[in-house]
């Protein structure tokens, strides 16, 4: 089994230095700039504040938050999911918060991914590449521009990098100052998933322990086979003297929507081995299902930056926008480039999905398939809170790899709101939530996420369909 080694020097470029990664402007690159005369969706008003040139400015000179031979390596193990020979976890929150940037949330939900991320390589016998919902995901788009509670009406909450969540004028109104704290929180995050992730946090031995504790708990009995099927394997590879220090770090990459064009801009730098222009605030960037117009202002700017990119796919999607996408997004059809994140709800994922994988099958491009089983699941609980049922999501997850099995596809991916905390959002589980824990334990601002121990059986339970196609 293959926790992905940390150095790969076969396919290694080395990471460019970020002294040699240089800025230009606008004038600088050609049509780096043409997104600003195209429709442009989701955006706070805010281009007339005062403080708005100075933090673009300020993040225009701040250093990349990561760089590009980074970015490249991820493409390249994209490419390998392409090929049905790794499979891609993402997951994290819907929405980070500032206040949540803390040494244990951020390894509680690390840790919680490279949990899943061990039971999933053993499902798949392949490698997991592994990416957080991290370091970036601050900016969200919101179904209308105001809301209004009784007389009051003010902007929407548009993530920490817009503005807060409370309802006042003072908070809701959007402030771009935000958006240099938001790369200071970034930048810290990251710096703590390096150092978990290079430090020894990651030993597969020390996660397989942590799995331990999650298989006490009674409610987990059935995933007992897998787990004990895993712990024998550690203990095998132990036994033959595999060098553990090789497995002691691992991968891992930042990824969040890029919907906010004015941070994405101001964060964006030319590799000066390339001379091809990167978002550098993160590896890897999606556009979401509000914002993927053909001739909108986000599918423009994301194509013509290097980075692989994310479109979400929501029910509404036909195989001639896909393949339009692709032709947008993906003109060279680069391997690893692009990533379609499907999320069609459980009751359309066996209906509308297979029109969208036979059309790009038969159109012969290689994209990444991933399911996100969150967002086309969304209720709302009878006491008023969003959420989501575990088996509505676990059911699209079925849904996605049958589509995937009926078309000789391969189903590459699972993106996932989650958390490593113990937090009641999504009902249901093996250890089950219900709607009464939602009053002291529902902490998201935005949508729900599945909690630790619900994160990790969705795991097991993919890497059982795994079994079965790998
Ligand atoms: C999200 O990922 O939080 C999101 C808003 O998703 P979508 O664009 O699929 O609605
Ligand atoms: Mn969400």
């Amino acid at each position: 089994m293959g926790v992905t080694p940390a150095n790969d020097s076969r396919t290694e470029t080395p990471l460019t230095a970020p002294g040699e990664i240089v800025h230009t402007g606008a004038a600088e690159f050609p049509g780096l700039d043409s997104w600003r005369e195209l429709p442009l969706k989701q955006q706070p008003d805010w281009r007339n504040h005062p403080d708005f040139s100075s933090a673009c400015a300020e993040l225009s000179s701040n250093p990349p938050l990561v760089f590009a031979g980074e970015v490249d390596k991820l493409k390249r193990r994209l490419a390998l999911v392409a090929n049905g020979e790794a499979f891609l976890l993402q997951g994290g929150d819907c929405a980070e918060t500032f206040e949540d940037v803390t040494a244990d949330k951020i390894s509680a939900k690390v840790k919680t991914l490279l949990q899943m991320a061990v039971v999933l390589t053993y499902g798949a016998s392949l490698p997991v590449v592994k990416m957080g919902r991290m370091a970036g995901q601050y900016a969200k788009p919101r179904s209308s521009d105001m809301e209004t509670r009784g007389e009051v009406t003010l902007p929407s909450f548009r993530g920490e990098i817009v503005n807060g969540f409370d309802f006042t004028p003072e908070m809701r109104i959007p402030d771009p100052k935000r958006m240099v704290q938001a790369y200071h929180k970034s930048a810290a995050t990251l710096n703590l998933i390096r150092a978990f992730t290079e430090g020894g946090f990651a030993d597969l031995r020390a996660v397989q322990q942590w799995n331990k504790g999650f298989m006490e708990n009674p409610a987990h009995a059935r995933y007992e086979q897998i787990a004990g099927e895993i712990d024998r394997a550690v203990r095998f590879m132990s036994a033959c003297g595999v060098e553990f220090e090789s497995l002691k770090r691992t991968e891992f990459y930042a990824a969040h929507e890029a919907l906010l064009l004015d941070y994405e801009r101001a964060l964006t730098r030319i590799d000066s081995r390339t001379g091809k222009p990167y978002v550098t605030s993160g590896h890897f960037v999606w556009i979401g299902e509000r914002t993927r117009d053909l001739d909108g202002a986000h599918v423009d700017y994301l194509s013509r930056v290097r980075n692989p990119l994310g479109v979400k796919l929501g029910p509404s999607t036909t195989p001639s926008t896909v393949l339009e996408l692709i032709e947008k997004l993906d003109p060279e059809r680069e391997p690893g480039r692009l990533t379609f994140i499907v999320r069609m709800g459980t009751a359309n994922v066996r209906e509308k999905l297979p029109a969208l994988v036979e059309a790009v099958r038969d159109s012969g491009a290689k994209v990444v398939w991933v399911t996100d089983p969150m967002h086309g699941n969304t209720i709302t609980a009878k006491n008023g809170y969003k959420t989501r049922r575990f088996d509505d999501v676990m059911d699209e997850v079925r849904g996605f790899f049958e589509v995937h099995q009926a078309a000789g596809t391969y189903p590459g991916g699972l993106h996932v709101e989650m958390t490593g905390d113990d937090v009641a959002e999504c009902l249901g589980g093996s250890d089950v939530i219900d709607e009464s824990a939602f009053d002291t334990r529902y902490e998201s601002l935005v949508d729900p996420r599945l909690n630790h121990k619900q994160s990790l059986e969705m795991a097991f339970l993919v890497a059982e369909q795994l079994t079965r196609i790998t």
